[in-house]
């Protein structure tokens, strides 16, 4: 059949269907739900064979290509597909999200409307202790007496700020003027369109380990709930590639082959040309992030560290 003349139907993922439009529930109020899509696991297969002259032809390995286009960041395909979504979240989340700028946004503006009455609140056993190795992290919990002072003081503050707002509505302010002094802890709702490039890529930071809590709990729905639904055969290759893969630099894959060949004097001296071994005064090295970091792998893989 001449392909110009083809009748085409839209293409439809059931599994997405089924949810079009059910909220998820996130944090203590916030949501995402999905309003619209387009492709499926279907549309980067025809688009990566078109680019190589195949036509839109079918083989049966349609999982072997997307895993191969996933894993050699052939991007464009995954670009054929896109996901809409309707998201309420704390304005201080919305703040690190929005920074994704490969998204397409609208966001209520509370120039127009009154702010959304409802915000974020932390429950007393949710407050997260400052971690010290990790400037932009925390590590572990605070004590529960403490969580509900904190809690209580949080609810007091909320509650002083939205009257104060709404005071100023009262009085006429602007509600462009009158909104300044609320929270960050605000719910705010957008709609957010990115393609799955561009989302997989947001995914990817934003369910690490290393994203606040906060925005992993948006993120990891979007991921497991959403992605997983929608294109399955390119989520399984992103957890495989992405999410669950590890990268060795060139130092540490020299490094690593030392080790393997069981000569740790020459994994020693590359460290050390690395720059990864200066002395401390007080014995042992000074920290190193990147012989931190390889320190971690070797020991996920149950080899040896030759500096420790
Ligand atoms: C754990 C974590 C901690 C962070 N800490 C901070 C912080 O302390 N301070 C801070 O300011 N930010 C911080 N960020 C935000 C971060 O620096 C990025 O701005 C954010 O993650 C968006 O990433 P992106 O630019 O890759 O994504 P997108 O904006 O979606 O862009 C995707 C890709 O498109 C390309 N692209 C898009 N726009 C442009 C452009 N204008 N020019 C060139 N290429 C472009 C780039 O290749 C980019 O990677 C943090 C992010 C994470 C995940």
């Amino acid at each position: 059949m001449d392909q110009r003349a083809e009748k085409l139907n839209r293409p439809g993922v059931p599994a997405l269907d089924e949810i079009l439009g059910v909220p998820f529930e996130v944090l203590d109020d916030g949501l995402i739900r999905v309003i619209d899509y387009m492709g499926d696991d279907q549309a980067i297969v025809q688009a990566a064979r078109v680019s190589y002259g195949e036509g839109t032809k079918k083989t049966s390995d349609d999982r072997g290509l997307i895993r191969y286009l996933l894993r050699h960041r052939h991007t464009t395909p995954f670009e054929m597909c896109s996901l809409k979504l309707h998201i309420r979240v704390p304005m201080d989340a919305w703040r690190q999200w929005i920074r994704h700028r490969t998204a397409s946004t609208n966001e209520t503006s509370t120039r127009y409307s009154i702010a959304i009455d409802s915000s974020q609140t932390t429950a007393p056993d949710q407050w997260r202790v400052q971690a010290i190795d990790n400037k932009q992290g925390s590590d572990g919990w605070l004590d529960s007496k403490t969580g509900v002072e904190l809690t209580q003081a949080e609810t007091d503050f909320k509650n002083t700020a939205r009257q104060v707002y709404n005071q100023r509505l009262e009085f006429g302010v602007a509600r462009e003027q009158a909104r300044k002094d609320l929270p960050l802890c605000t719910y705010t709702e957008a709609y957010w369109k990115m393609d799955l490039h561009n989302l997989l890529h947001f995914l990817a930071l934003r369910m690490d380990p290393h994203a606040q809590k906060e925005i992993r709990d948006y993120a990891t729905i979007i991921g497991r709930e959403i992605v997983a639904r929608w294109v399955p055969l390119a989520w399984e290759a992103f957890e495989d590639y992405r999410m669950g893969s590890v990268s060795y630099s060139r130092i540490e894959h020299k490094i690593m082959a030392a080790i393997g060949t069981g000569d740790m004097e020459d994994a020693m001296r590359i460290a050390t040309d690395a720059g990864w071994l200066k002395p401390a005064k007080k014995g042992g090295f000074i920290r190193n992030r990147e012989r931190d970091e390889l320190t971690t792998k070797l020991k996920t893989l149950n080899l040896k560290v030759p500096w420790e």
